[in-house]
């Protein structure tokens, strides 16, 4: 979601007149955008614009502009730590950022501006592909309503708001008619879109529409909340052409007293049921998911039921993280905290068993024949070339640069940990 947003600041950049530079030493104005959903990156920055800072004893007109989550979180009291910014700018305020630089750039001066708006008129501007790319990412919705008590999203970037169905598919027009091919349709909870909209329009109604766009061959989506992942959208997968037999459904903890304590709304036998349906309606379906390790009051039992869990659903891939306290979340306030380094040995069983579960399910596909969208040279070899199945694998094969763009029937010959060997049939 960070890296689509700072796609976005590009394009608004870009489209208020402002170049790009690769080399910082030219640059008139520095943004940068942060994220802070997990590490402590605050230091980091801190030190980053610091670094920045020095560039202004050789160009005093340099505009250095702090965005995203961290900038929202810190707001005034980012200027107030003194390391040369002149601009904060809040999630909510992307589409501000030329406006402030250029009055900052006019009359000096500090701007902060980190108010909440509804109306999401910053995805409104989208980023146009450029040099050949066939994937894009489209925001169908900003914020959450969720409160997952270790999460610092509804706080960072307020209530859900999803975008006009239209708007959606104008931008998706516009996107197939520069040469992509497939869509990632992005949201902290895509199930729940169309809340607040009027007209009783459901996500599963919106990707129906979609999947009728002329030119554009796959729809993807992330992320899914289990507790509002419906049958009417599980009965898409395996009906509709273009809807790619992929799901990332984050289930994060395997016990249901974590699950409680992380207010996530859903059991784990709820959630093994959805997968379950996933599968009897799409049994080609590949699953991947975030778990976390170390939530205040994990014990060894609660963790050995996330193990279980992988164990039984078998996932195709996992992001798994260390649970971290991040401030103004109500976990913060919960006791029997996991020790750093019990987190770290946790996180490496578990790790080591989803690569077990990963290379499982990848040599699965060898001796299959599967469709795949030729993406470009590969990274392994210049001999080689690469695309993605439907299921979200990489496929590394011997092919022309002439494909790039084409869709391709692959053998799948070999199965590795990271991608597929394939040769085209
Ligand atoms: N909206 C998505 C996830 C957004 S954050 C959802 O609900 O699934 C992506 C992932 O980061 C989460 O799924 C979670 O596994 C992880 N994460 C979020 N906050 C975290 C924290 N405080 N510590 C560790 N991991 C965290
Ligand atoms: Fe955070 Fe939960 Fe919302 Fe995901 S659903 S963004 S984890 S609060």
């Amino acid at each position: 979601m960070n890296v689509h947003d700072s796609e976005q600041l590009a394009a608004i950049m870009t489209e208020a007149g402002f170049e790009r530079t690769e080399d910082v030493n030219q640059a008139q104005v520095i943004l940068v955008n942060t994220c802070s959903i997990r590490e402590k990156v605050a230091q980091k920055i801190i030190s980053q614009i610091g670094r920045y800072r020095q560039l202004k004893e050789n160009n005093p007109d340099l505009v250095i502009g702090v965005g995203g989550c961290l900038a929202q979180h810190w707001g005034p009291s980012l200027l107030k730590k003194n390391v040369g910014v002149d601009l904060v700018f809040g999630t909510h305020a992307l589409d501000k950022a030329p406006e402030m630089i250029r009055r900052v750039q006019k009359r000096g001066g500090a701007i902060v501006d980190t108010a909440f708006r509804a109306g999401i008129t910053s995805l409104n501007i989208r980023p146009r592909p450029t040099n050949g790319n066939l994937q894009a990412f489209v925001t169908i919705m900003q914020g959450c309503d969720n409160f997952c008590s270790y999460c610092v999203v509804p706080n960072l970037r307020g209530k859900e708001e999803s975008r006009p169905s239209q708007d959606i598919i104008n931008e998706i027009k516009v996107l197939v008619a520069h040469g992509i091919k497939e869509v990632t349709l992005l949201g902290q909870n895509v199930n729940s879109y169309g809340k607040g909209l009027g007209g009783g329009i459901r996500f599963s109604d919106l990707i129906k529409s979609i999947d009728s766009i002329d030119g554009l061959e796959r729809i993807r989506f992330t992320t899914s909340h289990p507790k509002d992942l419906t049958d009417d959208l599980i009965n898409r997968f395996g009906k509709l052409g273009k809807l790619c037999e992929y799901i990332h459904l984050p289930f994060q903890a395997g016990s249901n007293s974590i699950l409680e304590r992380m207010n996530r709304g859903y059991t784990r036998e709820d959630y093994l049921a959805r997968v379950e349906r996933l599968r009897e309606v799409c049994p080609d379906i590949a699953v991947s998911s975030d778990a976390m390790v170390g939530f205040p009051g994990e014990t060894t039992a609660d963790f050995e039921a996330t193990l279980e869990m992988m164990e039984i659903i078998r996932f195709d891939n996992l992001f798994s993280f260390k649970y971290s306290e991040r401030e103004g979340t109500k976990a913060v306030s919960l006791d029997q905290k996991v020790p750093e380094k019990e987190k770290s040995r946790r996180l490496n069983l578990l790790q080591e068993l989803q690569d077990r579960h990963t290379l499982e399910r990848n040599k699965a596909m060898v001796g299959r024949t599967v469709g795949v969208l030729v993406e470009g040279i590969s990274k392994n070899s210049s001999k080689d070339m690469m695309g993605r199945t439907r299921t979200n694998k990489i496929v590394n094969f011997r092919g022309s640069e002439k494909l790039h763009g084409k869709i391709v029937n692959m053998h799948i010959t070999a199965a590795y940990l990271h991608s597929l060997r394939g040769e085209l049939s």
